[in-house]
């Protein structure tokens, strides 16, 4: 059991909420607001202010060859691999002050905890504050996660900023080496796995009324162009000649939003171009975007069969035609039975005796680890779901839970991993 708590406590709720604060602090932008980009000003002193709550938690601290700063507590003999917790600092413009950065400042207040038991765990320990998951600054996200899961892209050093600072050079500004970029990756062997505590960023866990929830997987995206070609011809030819695009489109978009909904999958239509577009002329070509995630990529990959479908059903009815292109593709991360459990532990610990399952819509550092490692995530409620926002929002009781649940998932790891190894009395 964990000691009453007290505003004073370090690993207390109201702590990690005055610590939020605290971070928030440190922006690019005037006003209050929170900017903190990817090898910035800012990022070097978050690092630094959180460095030195890891060296108060007991923690050995480092900065890693991206820019990510990790912390180490060894378990019952120096160099077993680690269970890796953690989340991110960098923020997206006019950021809230806890997506990422509660994730963080949980695992610190976990290690303390754990530490002050003076409880020995067959693994180590490690904190994790990944420096850019959001992509902020050169409009590709996951870069400190996925140095460390060693999928780094060479490409990449030629990404550049709004200023046109290219990301190697922003390495070398910060005080980086990016010729040693690979010192960061870890390898499968020294891992247990990864914890990541999050904010929803979605209203399910406010709807159901539950302050914590249970990750499943994060949902990758597939995104294609999809391209509807009638014929263009003047406003005055009449209905049953007429091979309108823009009617088709809005038809698919329409049917779209119906199979999806039906499927509990998430369809988006974002961008829509029609032509010629001119007031008086028939649309004779549109193309739109599409997004599909959903919790498993075999069900996503259905839908997108039904979808094409449904296609050519209403082109064939209108005298159409379609064409698609895929633009992007990435596989839905899935976590692992064995942390969904003792996630579930966890939160089973908090009093919510059958703890909710969902699916993350959004992107994590998380999908990028799960390349080295299993992975598990629990989910915090947040105000009216609301992230990515100045309004974004957590409560103290939800805040005190989390960090109770994140310690006994991580006891309940060691309790399963001390009983897979030790041998029958
Ligand atoms: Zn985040």
């Amino acid at each position: 059991m964990s000691a009453p708590m007290t505003v004073a406590d370090a690993t207390s709720a109201a702590t990690l909420l005055a610590r939020c604060d605290e971070l928030a602090a440190y922006s690019s932008l005037p006003d209050g607001l929170i900017e903190r980009v990817y090898l910035s000003p800012e990022h070097a002193a978050v690092n630094a202010v959180a460095a030195r709550w890891m060296t108060e938690a007991g923690l050995t601290t480092w900065q890693d060859a991206a820019g990510n700063l990790c912390g180490r507590l060894e378990g019952a003999e120096p160099g077993l691999p680690a269970l890796l917790l953690g989340s991110h600092l960098d923020t997206v413009p006019s950021a809230g002050r806890y997506d990422g950065i509660l994730g963080v400042l949980t695992a610190i207040a976990v290690v303390q905890r754990i530490r002050a038991s003076g409880r020995t765990l067959p693994f180590a320990l490690e904190v994790v504050a990944f420096a850019d998951e959001e992509g902020t600054r050169f409009g590709r996200a996951l870069l400190g996660s996925r140095a460390l899961a060693g999928t780094w892209d060479d490409a990449w050093w030629e990404l550049r900023d709004a200023e046109g600072t290219s990301l190697h050079d922003a390495f070398l500004a910060w005080g980086l080496d990016p010729a040693r970029i690979g010192d960061a990756a870890r390898r499968p062997e020294q891992l247990v796995g990864y914890l990541e505590a999050h904010i929803e960023q979605g209203p399910v866990l406010e709807d159901e009324d539950r302050a914590l929830g249970v990750v499943s997987s994060i949902a990758g995206a597939r995104r294609f162009m999809v391209s509807v070609i009638g014929a263009a011809g003047h406003s005055g030819t009449p209905y049953e000649r007429r091979r309108d695009a823009l009617a088709g489109a809005a038809e698919a978009i329409v049917a779209i939003e119906r199979i999806a909904r039906t499927a509990q999958l998430i369809a988006t239509v974002g961008q829509l171009e029609v032509s010629p577009g001119a007031v008086n002329v028939i649309p004779g070509r549109v193309d739109f975007s599409l997004d599909l995630r959903g919790e498993y990529d075999s069900e996503r990959d259905r839908i997108w069969q039904v979808i094409q479908d449904t296609l050519s059903e209403l082109c064939e009815r209108r005298g159409l035609r379609w064409e698609s292109v895929q633009t992007h593709s990435a596989p839905a991360a899935a976590c692992s039975a064995r942390l969904r459990e003792v996630v579930a532990a966890g939160i089973r610990s908090t009093g919510d005796e059958r703890p909710l399952s969902l699916f993350s819509k959004a992107g994590h550092d998380a999908m990028a680890v799960a390349a080295i490692a299993e992975i598990g995530m629990l989910f915090v409620r947040c105000e009216g779901g609301v992230s990515h926002n100045p309004a974004e929002h957590v409560t103290e009781a939800d805040v005190a839970a989390t960090i109770d649940a994140v310690e006994q998932a991580v006891l309940a790891l060691a309790d399963s991993s001390d009983g897979a190894e030790r041998a029958p009395r």
